[in-house]
């Protein structure tokens, strides 16, 4: 059997009742289906983009305590809010949520996905998915296991993303767009899986092309991947590994966050013209060299060269109150291992 458009209405069915049996409970499903908390919707979706359900449910929680409400998250200081995302990456985020939530605050909780859609931040995939689970509009959202679940029943190898919109957007069952959404969530969270599909428990198997061709992992092929630039960066610990000279940094390089007094290393530059212009900026005399931690980011590998220095800044700020990124957190990781090996030697 292929699927057809006349498959249509089996293919949901068959959806909607696997999600009856075996959705996920998860901390930001509360309240009735298309009427989900917005709030944790967005708080939720907007943290599942970049981690695991797993890890993400702890960031939630974390996060939810902290601001269990938007107007807590508009009230916030900045340093606050990125203190509590600590963790999970891309602080961008963090800043637009925050922002989205001084819009709202003072506008009114959008209940569209055009309204969510002109918020700070805000993409299409994340307008689709609370505007539907919280208010029950039909729109299909469209991220990575939807692209995966429709490439596999279609047999599709290389989906657009505007085929994957277009097919998930046929699919949709308008009656019930919040639990349809969430079922394909669910489905290729836990069984459409990316490496090893569990077809014969899979409620659209009948339908599905690429269960039939017997290599299901094959589809979609994989994407080609960014070519990783290498940035190379010294950076200087004032302090120890518990209170330290912290600066804001600016520019791509983890912008807006707190961090050690960093130099990104030129093309063609040498380290140490860095580091001398790391030291005078401080006015600090290099002591001793930490050793390298390596960071990867979206499509940057960070090569971190640590240093101690004495002299320089008299202020010492408290690592533990300061929202760092793990960049930050490996390199003072090198002081403590540094404490250890020298109390081990003594
Ligand atoms: S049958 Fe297999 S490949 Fe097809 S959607 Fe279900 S789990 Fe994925």
């Amino acid at each position: 059997m292929s699927l057809s458009p006349t498959d249509l209405p089996a293919v949901r069915a068959a959806l909607l009742a696997w999600f009856g049996r075996s959705g996920r409970a998860l901390p930001w499903r509360v309240g009735p289906e298309g009427g989900r908390d917005p709030y944790r919707v967005w708080v939720s979706e907007v943290l599942l983009q970049q981690t695991q359900v797993a890890r993400g449910r702890v960031y939630f929680e974390r996060f939810l305590g902290a601001f269990p409400t938007v107007e807590a998250l508009a009230a916030a200081p900045i340093e606050a809010v990125l203190k509590a995302w600590e963790g999970c990456g891309y602080y961008a985020r963090a800043r637009n949520l925050h922002r989205a939530a001084g819009v709202i605050v003072r506008e009114g909780m959008p209940t569209t996905h055009d309204g969510w859609r002109a918020l700070p931040g805000v993409g299409p995939y994340t307008a689709a998915a609370v505007a539907s689970l919280a208010f029950g509009e039909a729109r299909a959202v469209s991220d990575g296991n939807v692209r995966r679940v429709l490439a596999r029943l279609h047999g599709e190898r290389q989906p657009t993303d505007g085929w994957v919109q277009a097919r998930a957007d046929a699919l949709l069952d308008p009656a019930r767009p919040a639990a349809f959404n969430e079922a394909v969530m669910d489905l290729g969270a836990t069984v459409c899986t990316p490496r090893n599909p569990r077809c014969p428990e899979c409620p659209v198997r009948p339908w599905c092309a690429a269960s039939r061709s017997g290599e299901p992992s094959t589809f979609p092929a994989p994407k080609l991947r960014a070519a990783v630039r290498e940035v190379r960066a010294v950076a200087l610990l004032l302090g120890n590994g518990h209170e330290a000279v912290l600066e804001r940094r600016e520019g791509t390089l983890l912008g807006g966050l707190m961090g050690l007094p960093t130099e990104i290393i030129a093309e063609g530059e040498r380290e140490e013209d860095a580091l001398t212009r790391l030291a005078e900026r401080l006015g600090v005399t290099v002591t001793g060299d930490l050793g390298t931690v390596t960071h990867i980011m979206t499509h940057r590998l960070v090569l971190l060269n640590v240093f101690t220095g004495r002299g320089g800044p008299a202020r010492r700020d408290k690592v533990a109150d300061a929202a760092l990124s793990r960049l930050d957190h490996k390199a003072l990781a090198l002081w403590r291992a540094r404490q250890g090996s020298l109390f081990a030697e003594a």
